[in-house]
Formats: C-alpha cells, sequence, structure tokens
C-alpha cells in the first residue's frame, strides 16, 4: 500500500512529497531504508523508515548518503 510522505532534502533542503510502500517494510520492529532521489538537486537520499511491530510506519528521517 502506498503511502504519501512529506520529507525534506538533506542536501538542500527542499521539501517534497513522495511514496512510501509500506509493503516494502514487511513485519517486525525494525527500520526499512529506501533510496529517492531528491527531484531538485538530484542527489540521493537515504530514507530511513521506522515502523513497529505490525508494519506501521510510526516516522523517516531523510539522511544524506554518508550519515549511515
Ligand atoms: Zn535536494
Amino acid at each position: 500500500m502506498l503511502e504519501p510522505l512529506a520529507i525534506e532534502c538533506p542536501y538542500c533542503g527542499e521539501g517534497f512529497e513522495t511514496l512510501f510502500d509500506s509493503s516494502e517494510g514487511g513485519f517486525g520492529d525494525r527500520a526499512v531504508v529506501t533510496i529517492e532521489d531528491c527531484y531538485v538537486c538530484c542527489r540521493p537520499i537515504t530514507l530511513r523508515h521506522h515502523l513497529d511491530a505490525s508494519g506501521e510506519r510510526l516516522s523517516t528521517d531523510a539522511l544524506r548518503d554518508s550519515d549511515g
């Protein structure tokens, strides 16, 4: 299921909306990482989605590639 997700580019600071496919998340209390290219500066943003035990998304961090 696709969920609209507002994120902010960690490189250029531009805010935009993307879609999070919650079926990617699977189950368990863990983080799912996806890569989204910023539509403004085209740099790859690492999105770390924190999920609860039922696979529900709790929050998302937008990180630079090198932030680990
Ligand atoms: Zn950007």
